[in-house]
């Protein structure tokens, strides 16, 4: 529709971006081409800061060869060589392929160990894709006593909103991971974790 109006679509990936939906880019389940991919977070596997805009050549030569205006950016630490270093060493695990496997193996993991908070009455609706896992819960979470809630039980999850989501690192060892969807599950249990 974007292709027939004329308008530029653009993807931001930057959380599901190279093979955390179990595509190395989510917008191949749509079977759709963005014309500006937005990327970070895994492009350096998370370890340094580096993000990068990808665009057609249509839309990099309208930037590089219009008149200097608003597009025109050059960040301080644009292109930053260490962090660049990283992201090529990142690309080179990844290009082994074997994220496949391992996203394939998080996500079966997922839906099996979180089927179970489906029955939760604080529980509106339980969805995974890759090694992504999402509890949506019927009220918003308490995010101070919930992020205390989780660090008291030894791990690292950030609830948001209605949302408490699991996007492990992909060399998650299945205990390890048993351990994250035990504590998303125990939580569910404390009504004192939700507000309202
Ligand atoms: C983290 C995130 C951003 C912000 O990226 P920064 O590199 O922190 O600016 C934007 N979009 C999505 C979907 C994200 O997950």
């Amino acid at each position: 529709m974007c292709d027939r109006e004329g308008i530029l679509l653009i993807a931001d990936e930057i959380a599901t971006g190279f093979g955390r939906t179990g595509k190395l880019f989510a917008c191949e389940h749509a079977e759709i081409t963005p014309d500006i991919l937005c990327l970070g977070k895994a492009l350096t596997g998370g370890t340094m800061t580096l993000s990068a805009t990808l665009t057609t050549r249509d839309v990099a030569n309208t930037i590089s060869n219009g008149e200097a205006g608003c597009f025109m950016h050059g960040p301080t630490f644009m292109g930053n060589p260490l962090a660049c270093a990283v992201a090529s060493e990142s690309l080179a695990i990844l290009d082994d392929g074997e994220w496949q496997t391992q996203v394939a193996a998080i996500e079966v993991q997922l839906n099996r160990e979180l089927a179970a908070a489906r029955a939760n009455e604080q529980v509106a609706d339980v969805r995974v894709l890759g090694a992504i896992g999402v509890v949506e819960t019927r009220q918003p979470v308490n995010m101070a006593r919930l992020q205390k809630y989780f660090v008291e039980q030894g791990v690292w999850i950030r609830p948001f909103g209605r949302l408490i989501y699991l996007m492990p690192p992909y060399i998650i060892r299945p205990e390890q991971l048993t351990r994250l969807t035990d504590a998303v599950k125990s939580a569910l249990n404390d009504n004192t974790l939700f507000s309202g």
